[in-house]
């Protein structure tokens, strides 16, 4: 059996190499570094595969969000709704636009942030809802942007975890999420659904105005040449990253698939146990990407079930142990555990498994089989 590993970059680089270093190859020939051909290149792939209309290439997922933010005009003291269970990314931009967090609890069937907490959440201070489609899953977007438009809110869908999700909302239409809201803000982090060999990060909107601004705000606030209209970041993809990016975005719908095969096959491996509550798969799996492969264990212990398949060389880990209004940066007085019921349940069962689009059915089946060991 090949090694078991989180995420399996090699054996994934290994299929594709000539693609990607003939790619890499044609950025050192034309010597351009800085948002050269592929970077432009890359940018109009997406936004033809997204179907939105603009995507603003960025250096990574959490200057995207950040960028994302400023763009909007969000300011000091607009109070920002987001999810008490996600990577701390999402809260840090806010907190360091001096933006006022709003952590409110998720949902306990999809881990998505809740939509009866952020109706209980919003004042006249709120300016903007912050979902992020958690390891994969598509959050409810047409209650959220219900939400949005009947209180003037602004929504931010960080996708970082879920590029290439579809979400079929209650028109019967299907979009890509991150491209529902007014803005969406994506990671191409190497362990990501796409992911780069480096940082790299996406915003993505459908609003001419907005995409025109945040091109500036990239790129020190500058529209014409030497002329700072507004306060800017320096946030970009270089060219070497887009030539890998070029080389596999046509690889992401196959990626996505061997994610939800093995995401298939693990939750066939668990059916109808007691101690185990797997993902939730929604009907064609259309909306789920399986960015992670992350249990319940419930009645059970969780961690000695982490150290048994730690012994046997099963990687696993736990996103995320802490809730972020626990986590000493974003403590708020005004939160109260017991508006967290859910986030402070699911950081004690929660375990993700290997996931990535190498996995084979030896190793499923030896992961699966070592779980249910566990409760022998
Ligand atoms: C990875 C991630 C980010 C940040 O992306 P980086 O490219 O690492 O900056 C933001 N939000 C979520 C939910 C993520 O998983």
């Amino acid at each position: 059996m090949r090694k078991l590993q989180m995420v399996d970059l090699k054996s994934q680089y290994e299929k594709i190499k000539d693609t990607v270093n003939a790619s890499i190859q044609e950025v050192l020939d034309t010597n351009t570094y800085i948002n050269g051909p592929q970077v432009q290149k890359f940018q109009k792939s997406l936004e033809d595969y997204l179907g939105v209309k603009h995507v603003i290439p960025c250096a990574n997922g959490t200057d995207a969000l950040q960028i994302a933010m400023m763009g909007l005009g969000l300011e000091p003291g607009d109070e920002v709704i987001t999810a008490d269970f996600t990577f701390a990314a999402t809260v840090e931009v806010i907190a360091l636009l001096r933006l006022t967090p709003v952590l409110v609890d998720v949902e306990m069937d999809n881990m998505n942030i809740s939509i009866e907490a952020i109706k209980k959440a919003i004042t006249p201070k709120t300016k903007a809802i912050v979902p992020v489609h958690l390891f994969g899953r598509a959050a409810n977007m047409d209650a959220i942007m219900d939400i949005a438009k009947e209180h003037n809110l602004y929504v931010i869908e960080d996708n970082a975890q879920a590029i290439g999700a579809d979400f079929t909302g209650r028109d019967g239409a299907k979009r890509k999420v991150g491209t529902i809201g007014h803005v969406g803000a994506t990671s191409f982090f190497p362990s990501k659904n796409l992911g780069c060999y480096g940082d790299g990060g996406a915003i993505f909107t459908n609003d001419d105005d907005l995409a025109h601004t945040l091109r500036g705000i990239v790129n020190h606030g500058m529209y014409v040449r030497y002329h700072h209209d507004v306060v800017g970041v320096n946030s970009r993809l270089d060219s070497v990253q887009a030539a890998v990016l070029n080389a596999k975005l046509p690889f992401l719908d196959l990626y996505n698939e061997a994610r939800q095969n093995a995401a298939r096959k693990y939750s066939k491996g668990f059916e109808g146990h007691k101690n185990i509550i797997t993902p939730v798969i929604p009907d064609e799996c259309d909306w789920h990407v399986f960015h992670q492969y992350t249990l319940r264990i419930i009645d059970a212990n969780r961690d000695a079930l982490m150290d048994h398949l730690q012994a046997k060389g099963i990687p696993c880990a736990i996103y995320y142990p802490i809730p972020l209004h626990s986590q000493k940066a974003y403590l708020d007085s005004r939160y109260k555990e017991e508006d967290f019921p859910v986030t402070n349940q699911l950081v004690k069962e929660v375990i993700s498994l290997p996931m990535h689009t190498e996995l084979d059915d030896e190793q499923i089946s030896f992961i699966v089989d070592s779980v249910l060991e566990f409760f022998k």
